[in-house]
């Protein structure tokens, strides 16, 4: 009965057939972290061939998160932050001077204000 009902759709018929082909099919939800720290979460078929990488919606690349079987440690550390970075690199008297120069810089009309 519904099936029949169903058959008679001209328009919304296909639309609603892949519906169902994707409810059924086994998913596996792949969560994707990217620099900035936006996580996306898409579902992928059993089976299918899942990237490494996404392009996050900001328009970075996500990496795919959890993923210990990696090789290289970098991908099994938390995500860490551009700031992250910068603050391994520098020491804070180095940041501060930065920070006061490019403040100058600001002040003196050398750079506009993105922000
Ligand atoms: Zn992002």
């Amino acid at each position: 009965m519904a099936e029949r009902s169903l058959r008679g759709m001209s328009i919304g018929a296909k639309s609603l057939e892949s519906d169902e082909n994707v409810d059924f099919a086994a998913r596996t939800d792949v969560a994707y972290v990217c620099p900035k720290g936006h996580r996306t979460i898409l579902p992928f078929a059993d089976g299918a061939e899942i990237p490494d990488e996404w392009e996050c919606r900001c328009g970075a690349t996500a990496h795919r998160e959890g993923d210990e079987d990696r090789e290289g440690d970098e991908i099994a550390k938390p995500t860490r932050t551009h700031w992250d970075m910068l603050l391994e690199r520098r020491s804070e008297d180095e940041l501060k001077a930065l920070l006061e120069k490019r403040l100058q810089m600001h002040r003196e009309g050398w750079i506009p204000d993105y922000e």
